[in-house]
């Protein structure tokens, strides 16, 4: 009963202060509701299990000392060890970190991975830091985290302007403070690493390529082809280059992009090209073969498919109404916020929401880690068809949980996780 009088403070709260943990308690808490979770599963799960902050000073090239801020944020690890990206980025605070931790133990329970959900990241700006500056921070972050990560506890992967080259030099950092013996077995305590590091084949383009199936899938059930149909993305980073690209080799065809430079939008943008562009200059704006639009006319922009794969909070009360596309494929965590839901679905507007959209990253790390652990390396198309086959059947049950419960997607989603988690809680019992 109080859980259920803390949602009704909730919703008002929300529509007065935007909190991005409060956004994914409400979801979580709609979704708690619809399937009538046991109130006492409700409140363990509105909770994250440990908080991490860590200070930690590092000397910057020209000899100065500067005193960084790291998180880490573990929510749950009833399903197996804690598991979510790293992101570095200045909006990084704790609230952000813990509604990413929540979003990814709901998202290893949908596609059925043995992970529970964690996520952390460094409050900056990585573009003010030279290449050497960077790995420092990293190095001291991971030593600051110390413990706290390890590869059957909690394994940490790239998120937001981290890459495979920070997975390497945490690995190494971690490798570093493990007694000998145990150090080439301890691999697996990141994911997303380069190749030769002991990463996966295919773990690279995982989360677009994840978007793109999921897309296919949608397509497939109202009898469409992906051939022809034009799409829009936001955010040219891993997730929405590799969804673009692979989205135009199935014959689709790009016709707006927006990064944190810029917005451009032409009849048809060549994907592989952009791509060539931004990484010269940073950002897709300057594109010769595109005009430049602003936000709104970015947004505003006809396309059968909306990919957010930039921040969160994107798709407003204020940018909902803009949008003039089918369906929303979220490549982005939380990049809806409820209002611009409620909006999406009286405009008749489709979601594939986060939690099962994007969960191709997650769902390819754990077969990095697999292959770790058995010292093996697959080729692509093992990798490829096996996320296919994890997520396209995280598809079939959030599509069964929205005709069974007829709720929308997100929370149809919210409800496949959060019956796994009854399951094992069940099983499990409360300690002691
Ligand atoms: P990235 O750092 O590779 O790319 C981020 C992109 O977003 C860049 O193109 C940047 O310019 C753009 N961007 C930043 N601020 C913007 C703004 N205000 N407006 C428009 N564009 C903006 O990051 P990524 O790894 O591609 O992650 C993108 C999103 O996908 C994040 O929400 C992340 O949590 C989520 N995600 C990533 C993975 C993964 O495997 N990398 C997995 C699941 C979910």
């Amino acid at each position: 009963m109080a859980a259920r009088a803390g949602s009704a403070v909730l919703e008002g709260r929300l529509a007065t202060r935007r909190s991005l943990h409060d956004m994914c308690r409400l979801q979580f808490q709609r979704a708690a509701r619809a399937m009538a979770l046991d109130p006492a599963l409700e409140r363990i799960l509105d909770h994250t299990t440990n908080e991490i902050t860590v200070h930690f000073p590092v000397q910057m090239d020209d000899g100065r000392i500067e005193v960084f801020t790291g998180y880490r944020v573990q929510h749950n690890n009833s399903l197996g060890p804690f598991k979510g990206g790293l992101r570095f980025h200045p909006s990084v605070d704790l609230d952000e970190v813990r509604a990413l931790a929540t979003w990814m133990t709901w998202k290893s329970a949908i596609v059925e991975i043995p992970f529970g959900g964690a996520k952390g990241g460094i409050q900056m700006d990585p573009s003010s830091y030279s290449r050497r500056e960077l790995e420092r921070i990293t190095r001291r972050f991971t030593y600051a985290l110390n413990g706290n990560i390890g590869p059957e506890y909690d394994i940490p992967a790239p998120d937001v302007n981290t890459n495979p080259q920070v997975m390497a030099w945490i690995l190494d950092t971690y490798l570093t403070m493990m007694p000998p013996l145990e150090r080439n077995r301890s691999l697996h305590v990141v994911t997303g690493k380069p190749l030769e590091a002991g990463g996966s084949i295919g773990r690279d383009k995982a989360t677009g390529q994840g978007v793109v199936y999921c897309i296919e899938r949608w397509m497939e059930d109202r009898d469409l082809s992906i051939e022809g149909k034009t799409f829009i993305v936001q955010g040219f980073g891993n997730v929405g280059s590799w969804a673009a690209r692979l989205l135009q080799r199935l014959g689709a065809r790009l016709v707006g992009v927006e990064d944190r430079g810029g917005a451009i939008v032409a009849d048809v943008i060549d994907a592989e090209s952009l791509l060539d562009h931004a990484a010269v200059h940073g950002t897709v704006a300057g594109y010769k073969a595109a005009r430049a639009v602003t936000h709104v006319e970015f947004l505003s922009r006809r396309a059968e498919v909306f990919i957010p794969a930039a921040l969160e909070a994107q798709i407003t009360e204020e940018t909902a109404p803009l949008l003039s596309v089918d369906l929303v494929a979220e490549g982005a965590n939380g990049p809806t916020t409820p209002e611009g839901d409620r909006i999406l679905q009286r405009n008749g507007i489709d979601v594939i929401p986060d939690i099962l959209c994007n969960a191709g990253g997650v769902i390819v790390s754990y077969f990095e880690w697999l292959q770790n652990k058995q010292s093996q390396s697959w080729d692509l198309d093992e990798v490829d068809r096996k996320l296919r086959c994890k997520l396209l059947g995280g598809y079939e049950r959030v599509a069964g949980a929205r005709r069974e419960f007829r709720v929308d997607p997100r929370t149809a989603a919210l409800i496949v996780a959060l019956k796994r988690l009854e399951a094992v809680y069940e099983q499990r019992g409360i300690f002691p």
